[in-house]
């Protein structure tokens, strides 16, 4: 089945940090493997900006050393390497002085789609926005990009919408989260609005319970400073995990268009109940025999940030009263496993009698690794005996289903950064969606603080702290296993 590449329109895509660490593992890369599909034209540019003193020449090597250290081996080719450098060029660029700024508006062509991608920490998004328009260089039909985080509360999101707001409109603004590039995630919404099988039952009166989980094995490590300000709540939950839930709970859009999705997003959000601190648990990894303590890894002996949360929330609307939602993140867990489950309730009434057991229906979305979906089924165990039940999956893996092309399963940067050349901010956060994942985390986060809450220990590589467990036993039900 081979996978249709429509090539984008001409266009000059400045990247702000073209040479820090996202840009070197993910954009830089990802653009790459676009130009490998055909989907970028041969006139498009890319543009690296940064303070530090290089030629272009000299970023093109930093480049091709990033594409062979973070592109998958098969996809490194030396001729198309070689034919890709050419499209980029390197200009010396201080955002908070005035350094390069003519040089960069002198490289930009007219005529073509022209898009900003501000690969720096959030402390100058303001800056560039402000100098691209005071320096000519951006006008009303340029996109800018923005990375996470977008704020560390409502108060400071807020300023940052506003000042993009000064000189960008909000069609013109496009928030990554890169969970919404995925492909299962994508692939949430054609199961969801695509089939008529699974609408009819995707409310409380079918669904007994949600659960996502985003588990990584990897700890703080190296980032732990960074980390510590921020905690898993800021750094997992409002963005990542809120944008699933809106995905999996909100109401069919009128139209698979970006106010469309995102208004129904925004609704969800809006109807969140306020969490009590019963419905959390936070914990943080201990230390094992040969590795640190989330403490340790902090550089904070008294630390009460969180690596790990579970929450239990709900949705007042007539979809969901009454249908929980759990979710849980945590780093130095027993897999790296992201997925969503929808469980569902058992049968009403079962015509094979007690001894048959319990069987209800789960449909599983993966998004790490080995993206797909499976829908577990009761069916009767084969062979003679009588009538036993098992349940087996439907399995739906993309790898299978897609055989070679899987491997091209595009991944969310490549996906996301093509959806900005085109125009499409479907995929992208809004201002307001923002502020309403902010406006909910904020009083959960003031309440632990306040309450001087310590988080619980947990062993490393886990499922994690025992009162997360506790919190869906209490209720009679179960977490999924955490497992690749
Ligand atoms: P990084 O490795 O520290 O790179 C920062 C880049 O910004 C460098 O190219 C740096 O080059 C440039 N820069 C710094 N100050 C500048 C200035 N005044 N003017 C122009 N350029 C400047 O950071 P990163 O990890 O790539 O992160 C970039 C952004 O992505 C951040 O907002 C981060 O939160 C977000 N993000 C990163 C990741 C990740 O995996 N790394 C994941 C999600 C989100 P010079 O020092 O030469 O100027």
């Amino acid at each position: 089945m081979a996978s249709r590449v429509i090539p984008v329109d001409d266009f000059d895509l400045v990247i702000f940090g073209g040479t820090g660490d996202l840009a070197r593992r993910k954009i830089l890369p990802g653009l790459y493997r676009r130009f490998c599909a055909g989907q970028m034209p041969e006139t498009a540019r890319i543009i690296g900006a940064a303070r530090s003193e290089h030629d272009t020449e000299e970023f093109r090597q930093i480049v091709r050393a990033a594409i062979i250290e973070f592109s998958a081996t098969h996809t490194c080719d030396e001729g198309q390497i070689g034919a890709f450098l050419k499209q980029l060029e390197y200009v010396q660029v201080d955002a908070r002085g005035d350094q390069g700024w003519t040089d960069l508006k002198a490289l930009m062509r007219d005529g073509v789609i022209k898009s900003y991608y501000f690969s720096v920490a959030p402390s100058l998004f303001g800056d560039l926005a402000e100098r691209l328009m005071s320096f000519g260089i951006a006008d009303r039909e340029a996109r800018i990009v923005v990375e996470k985080p977008f704020g560390r509360d409502l108060g400071s999101a807020r300023k940052l919408n506003g000042d993009l707001a000064k000189h960008f409109d909000e069609t013109q603004i496009y928030r990554i989260d890169h969970y919404l590039g995925k492909e299962t995630v994508q692939n949430l919404m054609a199961v969801r609005f695509g089939n008529i099988l699974f609408e009819p039952l995707w409310n409380s009166q079918y669904v007994d319970h949600i659960q996502i989980t985003v588990a990584e094995t990897v700890g703080v490590g190296g980032r732990g400073e960074y980390y510590d300000k921020s905690g898993a709540m800021r750094d997992m939950v409002q963005n990542h995990l809120m944008q699933l839930l809106c995905l999996i709970a909100m109401e069919p859009p009128s139209r698979f268009d970006p106010d469309a999705v995102r208004d129904e997003k925004l609704k969800v959000i809006r109807a969140l109940e306020p969490v009590e601190h019963h419905d959390i648990v936070r914990g943080q990894y201990d230390s094992t025999e040969d590795e640190p303590s989330y403490r340790e890894d902090s550089g904070d002996p008294r630390s009460h940030t969180e690596s790990f949360i579970a929450l239990r929330c709900k949705i007042s609307n007539w979809r969901w009263a009454g249908t929980p939602f759990y979710l849980r993140t945590g780093k130095k867990l027993k897999a790296r496993a992201s997925e969503i489950a929808v469980m569902f309730k058992d049968a009403p009434h079962s015509i094979f009698g007690e001894e048959a057991g319990r069987h209800a229906n789960v449909l599983s979305i993966r998004l790490q690794p080995n993206e797909g979906m499976t829908l577990k089924v009761t069916i009767k165990e084969p062979g003679p005996g009588g009538m036993r039940l098992i349940d087996v999956p439907l399995d739906m893996s993309f790898a299978e289903a897609l055989g070679e092309d899987a491997e091209e399963i595009t991944d969310a940067y490549e996906r996301l950064i093509m959806d900005v050349i085109r125009g499409n901010q479907t995929l992208f956060m809004r201002g307001d969606e923002v502020e309403a994942a902010w406006a909910w985390t904020d009083p959960l986060i003031e309440s632990w603080e306040k309450r001087g809450d310590v988080p619980q220990l947990y062993d490393a590589y886990s499922s994690g702290p025992e009162d997360a467990a506790m919190m869906l036993h209490q209720e009679g039900r179960r977490w999924r296993e955490i497992k690749e």
